[in-house]
């Protein structure tokens, strides 16, 4: 904390990881005496950046841009750009050392990384968000390529975006190359890279409730935020014929007593990625609904029997652990990085609920992000049935290796959390060790 001082999220994550590892760490002499913990708390390389651009009224506008330069020791650096007026060092610190055992669990030559800017994109016109791109890119150009840094999309920077990026990367380098993911597939990106993370998210939790004799039919689902992860989220609870009865946004919250349904999804889809507008509009639309303004009741209070938090991060205290336990809750998996605060966590190991951490459960985006990369480099792409079949395996793969982990370990059944950090720390550290001290 001394060497990181006012970056409250990073020691959060950076604790986390490390209460699940130290009973490994403490029994290992070569990772103690090669200082792996430390050396993968501490960036590589960090990249700030002034953004220079120039909005509708002709004035000029500033901005700071970042990428940090997590770990390379498993491949390139990989990990997502997030544009938000909040984001500073501390957030993209704790993103990109989460990214680290991520990447790792995935089983794909993927480093870790991640970026973005202090860019409010909301409520500015497309040829804003262009020119603020293009900025962004004049910069970060030089540092980024496919063999050295591979950026996605995070919170705020979608398809549109990442068009913008890719197309001003090309421009300055002269260069059609796969240096960044989530892009188009008919302009080098893979089918199914959008809808990964969430799709991803709901084959881990079907996974888990598998082991514990359970599905997802019929259960009671609830799904803060309404972006990319949620709405596939969503889409494929649906399909799982779950009933979905709430979802969010930064404004408030919407209960939907009859539950959602494709129709319905499709009108989301349209007034958030579209419209860009409040998750108000559905409860004026659709009778069944109800809309909470601002946070003071909370989406966790409604009675549910799984819950999905993929806004953002810290999004849900001990408090709501509470509610969401009184209510029957059995299943809390994260879509977001880091969406429970550390006393949730503490609150989830003591109660009946299983807890899927967003390491695992929603490692499907950049795992369809490192298959973008192999198709971009092979020149081929690959159909939408067999990334399907992907992304299944892939989860499938993730959850065995924390179900092996539990057991190499003598964990607690369904200790998903310290499997993970130790699966993908273990992975880690041995090809740092590997490839010597540097
Ligand atoms: P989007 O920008 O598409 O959506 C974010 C959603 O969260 C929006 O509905 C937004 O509301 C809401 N939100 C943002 N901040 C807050 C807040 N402080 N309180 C309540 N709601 C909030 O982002 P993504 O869906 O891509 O990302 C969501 C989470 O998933 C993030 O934690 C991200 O790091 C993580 N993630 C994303 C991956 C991806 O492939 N995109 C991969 C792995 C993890 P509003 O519309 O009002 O802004």
């Amino acid at each position: 904390k001394d060497r990181n001082p006012g970056e409250p999220e990073f020691h959060q994550a950076v604790l986390e990881v490390f209460e699940s590892i130290e009973p490994i760490l403490s029994k290992n002499d070569k990772y103690l005496e090669e200082k792996v913990f430390e050396r993968m708390a501490e960036p590589e390389r960090i990249i700030t950046f002034r953004v220079c651009w120039t909005d509708d009224n002709n004035q000029i506008q500033v901005n700071r841009g970042y990428r940090v330069q997590m770990n390379s020791a498993m491949g390139p650096y990989k990990g997502g750009l997030r544009f938000h007026p909040s984001l500073n060092l501390s957030i993209l610190k704790f993103l990109a050392f989460e990214q680290t055992f991520k990447n790792a669990l995935t089983g794909l030559p993927l480093g870790s990384g991640k970026g973005g800017a202090d860019f409010n994109p909301k409520h500015k016109s497309d040829r804003e968000i262009m020119r603020f791109c293009q900025a962004w890119m004049l910069e970060a150009q030089r540092h980024i390529g496919h063999f050295t840094d591979i950026p996605a999309g995070d919170i705020g920077v979608g398809e549109k975006e990442i068009g913008y990026l890719f197309g001003a990367f090309k421009k300055i380098r002269n260069e059609f190359q796969g240096s960044i993911t989530g892009k188009g597939p008919l302009w080098g990106g893979s089918f199914l890279r959008p809808e990964a993370t969430g799709y991803g998210l709901v084959h881990f939790a079907e996974y888990m409730l598998t082991e514990i004799g359970e599905n997802l039919e019929a259960k009671t689902c609830l799904v803060s935020g309404s972006g990319n992860v949620s709405q596939f989220a969503i889409e494929k609870l649906l399909e799982h014929k779950a009933n979905v009865v709430a979802f969010s946004d930064s404004t408030g919250f919407i209960h939907d007593e009859e539950g959602l349904n494709a129709e319905k999804l499709a009108f989301l889809k349209e007034l958030k990625n579209t419209k860009r507008e409040s998750v108000a509009g559905y409860a004026e639309k659709f009778k069944s609904a109800t809309y909470y303004e601002g946070t003071e009741k909370r989406i966790w209070s409604v009675p549910a029997d799984c819950a999905f938090p993929c806004a953002t991060q810290n999004e849900l205290d001990a408090d709501d652990v509470k509610d969401l336990d009184k209510n029957g809750v059995m299943l809390i998996a994260e879509g977001a990085n880091m969406p429970l605060t550390d006393p949730a966590i503490k609150a989830v190991q003591k109660s009946n609920i299983i807890y899927a951490p967003g390491k695992a459960a929603n490692a499907g985006g950049v795992a369809i992000s490192g298959l973008e990369m192999t198709q971009n480099r092979l020149g081929r792409y690959w159909p939408r049935d067999r990334m399907e079949i992907e992304l299944r395996v892939l989860m499938q793969g993730i959850h065995e290796n924390c179900l092996d982990t539990m057991k190499k370990y003598s964990l607690d059944k369904q200790d998903y959390l310290n499997a993970a950090n130790i699966a993908g720390f273990e992975r880690v550290a041995k090809a740092m060790v590997a490839q010597g001290s540097w």
